[in-house]
């Protein structure tokens, strides 16, 4: 058996020949495991009022010049069931952490694509309570996304994301232990976040029960307090997904949209050749996506077309299987390595 792979921070900081090459290792890793196939999933944001404030994300509770939505179940319903591109396996359902819509308009729809469909179904809620943990489980969901953003539990307090890391990092392992496939993710390129605290984030990821993992880039979002920093290095994230899927060749790593953002317009054809091998496209009705801010207002729609064009770039084509049949028939391991949280200084 082969040794697992161990990151460091100078592989990090790669650049140059070196740095390709470590990209083209992990995209030959992913390809090895999943062959040329992509998982291809479609997102649903069905309410942007969130309870939460992170100092990273647009549609914290402060932002009171941001006019919120909640859509509707049945529009929602016919527009995933009359006009889902084919090329979808797999939909996620996503808002603001808001149970009223997790009431009103999540869990009537799962038990509708349930009922209707054989679709994999995911949810991005945020930090909810079990009882509406496991409606959302009996009413067909089965992929929990839910990110810890970052590995340094001051920086996830003074970022205001939700409750204490150490919460949330709670939530993640009982989510897993009632029956869960858990996806996770962090954010690369914080500002003034160094190589090593970057490289916690890996560590940590290691030894959750994951499923699957993402790097987001960092992005100065609009209407936040973080508005005026640095965005993210690009190649920085790149080479923290080439090392994440080289210490994690089995989970699924999606390229995020915000690597668009982060970079010219490749960055997302560049996710893929570090091995990502999960794809979205955006279905939010084209009324609400402007208020969905996560980072910017003039957002990066990847819609079923670019998708495609992307992946046939790569010599990539979409998963036959959905996410959701892939987890069920591979489990996940979280590794025996000690939690190394990047420590509090003293
Ligand atoms: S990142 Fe999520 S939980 Fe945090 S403010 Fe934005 S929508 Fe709310």
């Amino acid at each position: 058996m082969s040794q697992p792979f161990t990151p460091d921070v100078a592989l990090l900081q790669l650049r140059g020949s070196a740095q390709a090459s470590l990209h083209q290792e992990a995209a030959c890793a992913a390809r090895q495991r999943f062959g040329p196939r992509v998982f291809v999933r479609a997102v649903v944001e069905v309410s942007n009022f969130c309870r939460e404030n992170c100092a990273y994300c647009g549609m914290r509770r402060a932002n009171r010049n941001l006019a919120r939505y909640r859509a509707a179940h049945e529009p929602l319903a016919e527009l995933l069931l009359k006009h889902l591109p084919s090329s979808v396996t797999d939909i996620n359902i996503q808002a603001g952490e808001d149970p009223v819509a997790v009431r009103e308009t999540v869990l009537p729809l799962l038990r509708t694509l349930r009922r209707e469909t054989a679709l994999g179904l995911s949810v991005c809620l945020g930090t909810l309570d079990a009882v509406l943990c496991n409606e959302l489980q009996a009413a067909g969901a089965s992929l929990y996304i839910i990110k810890f953003e970052t590995a340094d539990p001051l920086r996830y307090a003074t970022l205001q994301a939700p409750g204490k890391l150490s919460e949330r990092l709670l939530a993640i392992r009982q989510l897993a232990d009632s029956g869960w496939h858990v996806s996770s993710g962090f954010i690369a390129g914080l500002p003034e976040q160094s190589p090593t605290q970057l490289l916690a984030n890996l560590t940590l990821a290691d030894t959750l029960p994951l499923s699957g993992c993402s790097v987001s880039p960092f992005i100065p979002g609009d209407e936040t307090p973080l508005a005026g920093t640095p965005l993210a290095d690009l190649e920085l994230t790149l080479n923290t997904m080439a090392s994440l899927r080289l210490m994690r060749p089995d989970w699924v790593i999606p390229a995020v949209s915000a690597l668009n953002l982060a970079g010219q317009s490749d960055g997302y054809s560049r996710g893929l050749r570090t091995g990502a091998n999960l794809v979205t496209i955006n279905l939010t009705p084209e009324n609400f996506r402007d208020n969905y801010l996560l980072y910017k207002r003039d957002r990066v729609i990847m819609n079923e077309e670019r998708i495609l064009s992307a992946l046939a770039s790569e010599g990539l084509s979409p998963s036959k299987q959905s996410l959701a049949d892939f987890f069920r028939a591979n489990r996940p391991v979280a590794h025996l390595r000690p939690p190394t949280l990047f420590p509090n200084p003293a």
